[in-house]
């Protein structure tokens, strides 16, 4: 298995975010967005255990507008996931996505190594995951509350994610690869806790070490180089 990937590579600014205690203070003001900074790791929203949102508050002016700068925010870092507690907002919502302009330096094996290619926008309020199956894969993973570092993380290669969609009507999604990774990395975000939580730590990287050290060896090599 080829090693070195990034979850979410670049970020966004480095202000530090304040927990805006409501929706309303993060939401856009008009259309040309500007996007609320991401809050960065030692934010308690960071920590906490987000709320449910009551399915008949999905379709409000302030929901709508909550997930879209939310996906204008991760667009924007760019990423591949965020959920709410990133901007602030103790809410169970995440909104993710996989883009072709993402993948644009992926080799084809790699992009079959971790199953990912792109897919539509997903938006969930109160996300429930369950694993499918026993089978499990190891990535980097990076993330936008913790800027500029990555670590190998052990993972669910499927899982089915049940909830509302953002009119408010149910949906089930049973995908496996690349976005599984995603889905369990914007999940736990909703119950306070980042993927440094998981990851092996021996294997905690800036992303520039990571890509200069470990780009284009298999994550067995890379276990092996670090004692893992
Ligand atoms: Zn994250």
């Amino acid at each position: 298995m080829l090693g070195l990937f990034v979850l979410a590579a670049a970020c966004a600014p480095a202000t530090p975010a304040p927990e805006s205690p409501s929706v309303a203070s993060a939401a856009p003001s008009s259309s040309s967005m500007k996007v609320p900074p991401i809050v960065q790791t030692g934010a308690l929203v960071l920590r906490s255990r987000a709320q449910e949102v009551p399915a008949e508050r999905i379709q409000t002016k302030e929901m709508r507008d909550l997930v879209a700068t939310m996906i204008a925010t991760m667009r924007a870092a760019p990423g591949v996931g965020l959920a709410a507690p990133q901007i602030g907002i103790p809410l169970r919502v995440v909104v993710l996505e996989d883009r072709e302009d993402l993948l644009k330096n992926l080799t084809p094996e790699e992009r079959r190594e971790r199953e990912r290619s792109p897919f539509p926008t997903r938006v969930f309020f109160n996300p429930v995951l369950t694993p499918v199956g026993e089978d499990r894969a190891m990535f980097f993973e990076g993330c936008l509350s913790v800027k500029g570092f990555v670590g190998l993380v052990d993972r669910s290669l499927e899982v089915e994610v049940s909830g509302l969609d953002e009119k408010a009507q149910p949906q089930t999604w049973r995908v496996r690869g690349w976005p599984a990774r995603i889905l369990q990395h914007e999940v736990d975000h909703l119950d306070g806790t980042l993927y440094i939580d998981r990851m092996k730590t021996r294997s905690f990287a800036t992303a520039e070490h990571a890509k200069a050290v470990y780009n284009g060896k298999s994550i067995a090599d890379i276990r092996k180089m670090l004692g893992l």
